[in-house]
């Protein structure tokens, strides 16, 4: 693992860090709730989009800039160092776009790859249901042929924890088309419309106060036959596709912001003059060691990643890791902090109350250790008792 960068990478990142000096998001709105807030970020990426920096990563062809992983890297990197927000249409920059890139049909890359990078069209994910999270592919809603209109499905069941689904104008849905195939085999990934009657979206509120995911209510909804991705019965590899885009995208902003954060909390400790405590002091750099091998982990994942072509099952590693010192340094900044860090509506608060989720998104801790210890460590298979 060679960590110089070439002058081309450098290039690259000296480009992105002076446009960042010179274009900030405007001031993050502190009234208007939730909304205003996700305009805010859905104003920013059109900026990031008229600069040509929505998502590098993508091909030119379809409006990116053909940036390679590094560069991809060094990319969310910068937009973590310079604190500026994320593009609203997250999912579809990083998930959406990249699983059409692979599986769609050429009328499907020209009629919806544009309208994600430019933040027109959001999109959300619509694969958990209230009994199918670490096992998706015991989900349930299903999609069945309109005997009238032959050339479209009707769906209908329940999503969860849809984030985003209130501004979405697309669902990355998956749904049952064979009731008797094998479990992995009779899925299909749908494009699905979310401005229709037949899609109830009703907000859920986290911990934080926020409703950033919501339930999705789907009755009979229309599905036309061209928003089929990838073929009928083929969703669950069109699905994997989406899910080795979402560990991979945002692991290098993710520990940048980690860093951040500690840094943050070192400065609050020092100006309690709580460095001089052992107990503050030890788990400080403790949190200092994990934050450094994340960074390295990532950085190995990306190597591994250029050789095989893929992101490897260490994606996974770095995601566990992450989210579990993510809840280690929002706890000790209680401690540090006091119970400022406890009042709602504090910065630290929300941090806190907000890293309870990350073990869970994107897959459970549980669920990635078992990756881990299968297909990194080499272990046995879980056998569990009939
Ligand atoms: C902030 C947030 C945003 C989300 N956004 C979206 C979204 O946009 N779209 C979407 O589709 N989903 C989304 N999710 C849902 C997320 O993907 C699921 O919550 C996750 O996959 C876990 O599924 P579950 O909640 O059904 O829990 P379950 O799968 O029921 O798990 C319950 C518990 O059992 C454990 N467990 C399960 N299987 C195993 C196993 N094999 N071995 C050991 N332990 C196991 C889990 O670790 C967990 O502790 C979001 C979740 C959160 C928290």
């Amino acid at each position: 693992m060679d960590l110089t960068f070439s002058p081309k990478e450098t290039a690259f990142r000296d480009e992105l860090r002076a446009w960042l000096a010179e274009n900030q998001p405007d001031v993050e709105p502190l009234d208007g709730g939730e909304d205003a807030h996700y305009a805010w970020r859905r104003d920013w990426q059109r900026r990031l989009y008229d600069a040509g920096w929505a998502a590098p990563a993508w091909p030119t062809e379809y409006g990116g800039r053909g940036a390679s992983l590094t560069e991809s890297a060094i990319y969310f990197e910068e937009i973590g160092r310079a604190r500026v927000p994320f593009a609203a249409n997250t999912l579809g920059l990083l998930l959406g776009g990249p699983t059409l890139m692979v599986w769609g049909t050429p009328e499907q890359k020209e009629r919806y790859l544009a309208p994600i990078l430019s933040a027109e069209e959001i999109w959300c994910q619509g694969f958990s249901e209230p009994d199918a999270g670490s096992d998706l592919a015991s989900l349930k809603t299903r999609a069945v042929k309109d005997p009238e209109h032959p050339d479209q499905w009707l769906v209908t069941g329940q999503k969860v924890w849809t984030s985003g689904a209130q501004y979405s104008k697309w669902c990355m849905l998956v749904a049952r088309t064979d009731q008797d195939a094998a479990k992995h085999k009779g899925l299909t990934y749908f494009l699905m419309d979310m401005e229709q009657d037949a899609v109830q979206v009703r907000p859920l509120r986290q911990i934080t106060g926020e409703s950033e995911f919501n339930e999705l209510f789907i009755e009979e909804a229309r599905i036309p036959d061209a928003n089929v991705v990838g073929g009928v019965g083929n969703g669950w590899k069109v699905a994997l596709t989406t899910l080795m885009n979402e560990r991979a995208g945002l692991g290098f902003a993710l520990q940048i912001r980690l860093r951040q954060l500690l840094d943050d909390l070192i400065a609050a400790a020092a100006e309690r003059g709580l460095l001089e405590d052992p107990r503050y002091a030890d788990a400080l750099a403790e949190l200092h060691v994990r934050c450094e091998s994340i960074r390295l982990l990532a950085w190995k994942g990306l190597t591994d990643a250029e050789r095989y072509g893929q992101p490897g099952p260490e994606g996974s590693l770095v995601k566990w890791l992450w989210s579990d010192t993510n809840q280690r340094l929002t706890e000790l900044a209680v401690d540090i902090i006091g119970p400022e860090a406890l009042t709602a509506g504090t910065p630290w608060s929300y941090e806190f109350l907000r890293a309870r989720g990350n073990t869970i998104e994107g897959g459970t801790t549980e669920v990635l250790k078992n990756i881990v210890a299968e297909r990194v460590l080499g272990l046995p298979r879980l056998k569990v008792a009939a």
